[in-house]
């Protein structure tokens, strides 16, 4: 990895890693994920092929690690979109899979 990156989270898989790379993609952050199994489409790999380790510039480690806590401790609570029927973790404001907005009620 190039320097001016900093790991900031080791994934269980490679789902998570890009839930996780949306996440802060959406908060304006560069993303750079290694250990990725390139050859498979995402969601398509078995759970727990391989550890997949998320990388921001060090200038945007503070900021993702403050969301990657958001991440970690509201990591239950999930809702489902009305858009596209996705489950998506409590934590986020928008459907990762389709992008529209999480629905106004509170569960
Ligand atoms: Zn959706």
């Amino acid at each position: 990895m190039a320097a001016g990156w900093q790991q900031i989270y080791r994934a269980g898989n490679s789902l998570e890693a890009h839930t996780l790379k949306g996440l802060l993609e959406h908060a304006g952050l560069a993303v750079r994920l290694t250990g990725e199994n390139l050859g498979s489409a995402a969601g398509e790999l078995p759970a727990d092929v391989l550890q997949v380790t998320v990388w921001v510039s060090e200038q945007d480690a503070d900021k993702a690690r403050q969301l990657l806590a958001g991440y970690e401790k509201g990591n239950q609570g999930h809702w489902r979109c009305a858009s596209c029927g996705e489950e998506n973790e409590g934590q986020f404001d928008w459907c990762w899979q389709c992008g529209t907005d999480k629905p106004e009620t509170n569960v």
